[in-house]
């Protein structure tokens, strides 16, 4: 039994039923990152197959609006799968998660706040949490997602309700949001300038759980992890996959 749990962050629950929308801006600028990671044909070529080319409004709006239903997004993970096989897709997907973090949110009002107070802030953990739960607080008003922020004596769980890319149903015996493993770590090298703090998804609803968790470590990768290279999105050690 776990006894070291301390919430620190949980973000409103929807009352009914979700709508399950995405943030318009947010959409733009993850395709935007698709487009420079596989090409203007690829990125094309990946819309077409995922059905989103005449799907998606022929301009998308660049305000955080939640306009984008989930299942356009769960079909554009599902279709880089197909095209480009498990591991190139999730790179891609990965990649898509860190790079789109920046352009999507770097101006929010909530980023500087979280930066002016993080700058009073000394210890490692305590800055990480702030980060983290400012990373919640931006899942949960750019989408429908519900999202849980617990302490543990040696890392943060952050729990995802009503994930998005997990929105279409699929029997996967591994987790798949490495998406949003890239938009951990994305934001947390945004909001602290590093990004050195291991992060995994160690539970998903793809592959029969409740909800999509992600568990990152408070301790920093070693310099025998970076040595060893170590550092990858998929590595965490096997104490932390509970
Ligand atoms: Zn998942």
């Amino acid at each position: 039994m776990i006894v070291d749990e301390q919430l620190i962050h949980v973000t409103p629950e929807l009352k009914k039923e979700p709508t399950q929308l995405y943030s318009s801006r947010y959409t733009l600028e993850i395709l935007n990152v698709i487009n420079s990671l596989v090409g203007e044909k690829g990125a094309a070529a990946l819309l077409r197959a995922a059905g989103l080319l005449d799907a998606l409004p022929p301009k998308l709006n660049n305000k955080h609006e939640n306009t984008i239903p989930y299942i356009y997004l769960a079909n554009l993970f599902r279709t880089l799968d197909i095209i480009y096989g498990s591991r190139g897709a999730r790179s891609i997907a990965y990649q898509a998660g860190k790079l789109s973090f920046e352009p999507a949110f770097g101006k929010l009002k909530i980023i500087t706040e979280t930066k002016a107070k993080l700058e009073n802030q000394f210890r490692g953990a305590e800055k990480l949490e702030t980060a983290l739960c400012t990373l919640a607080e931006i899942s949960a008003q750019s989408s429908d997602q519900h999202i849980t922020l617990a302490d543990y004596t040696d890392h943060f769980r952050f729990t995802v309700g009503n994930c998005p890319i997990c929105s279409v149903p699929l029997q996967n015996e591994l987790p798949v949001c490495y998406f949003t493993v890239g938009f951990i770590r994305g934001g947390l090298q945004n909001l602290l300038g590093v990004n050195d703090y291991p992060v995994q998804e160690t539970e998903c609803i793809a592959s029969g759980d409740p909800a999509c968790v992600f568990t990152i470590r408070k301790k920093r990768f070693t310099t025998t992890e970076v040595g060893s290279g170590l550092t990858g999105f998929l590595t965490l050690p096997e104490h932390l996959h509970e």
